[in-house]
């Protein structure tokens, strides 16, 4: 895998934290929207990473519209935000005196990437898209839009050139519920989840 350059303008995601910061205070009065539970900034972080930026929603519900246990739910998001520099940054920012969340999300074992696939298995990608160099927060909103319009079980033959790419996606797809097939940055084979 190619590592990023030591030098690189957004190494340490900070541009990209600046802007979950300017959200989360927006969001700050955001309850969740199902139960009405007041929820503190990793609450909404956590909610974002999960379902975007335009509501906010507690564990415990997004746990049954997923249908996954709580717990489960909770651990996969800490450790994709913990894989990502940005959402580690804003994690960190916020205050923590007033909820029981530590001030770094709970690492977790390192995620298996797959690495290879065969010509037979790339040609079975339905769809084609070229993310270029989209990051963090960029490449999986409209990824989530494209995989959304798919059918169940169909693959896409995703190109993305971030250098974070490789870690994000894995994480992201295990969020999710779709998965990674291959990975050979910039090439990634993603299938659809077959629920919605
Ligand atoms: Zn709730
Ligand atoms: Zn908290």
């Amino acid at each position: 895998m190619i590592q990023p350059p030591e030098t690189s303008d957004s190494e340490d995601g900070t541009e990209d934290a600046g802007i979950l910061l300017e959200w989360l205070s927006k969001t700050i009065a955001w309850n969740c929207a199902d139960c009405g539970a007041s929820l503190c900034g990793h609450d909404r972080l956590l909610s974002r990473a999960l379902i975007g930026i335009h509501s906010t929603r507690c564990i415990a519900c997004m746990a049954r519209r997923t249908q996954c246990e709580p717990e489960e739910l909770d651990s996969r998001l800490n450790s994709y935000i913990c894989r990502r520099a940005c959402y580690a940054a804003a994690w960190a920012s916020i205050d923590s005196s007033g909820c029981t969340h530590s001030s770094s999300p709970k690492a977790s074992p390192p995620i298996d990437l797959p690495t290879t696939a065969s010509t037979a298995e790339w040609d079975t990608a339905t769809e084609k898209w070229d993310a270029a160099d989209l990051g963090c927060g960029d490449l999986v909103l409209p990824l989530r839009g494209k995989l959304r319009g798919m059918l169940p079980g169909t693959r896409l033959h995703l190109r993305a050139t971030d250098p974070a790419a490789p870690v994000d996606l894995a994480a992201w797809c295990r969020l999710t519920g779709h998965l990674l097939v291959a990975s050979t940055p910039p090439e990634y084979l993603i299938q659809r989840r077959s629920g919605d």
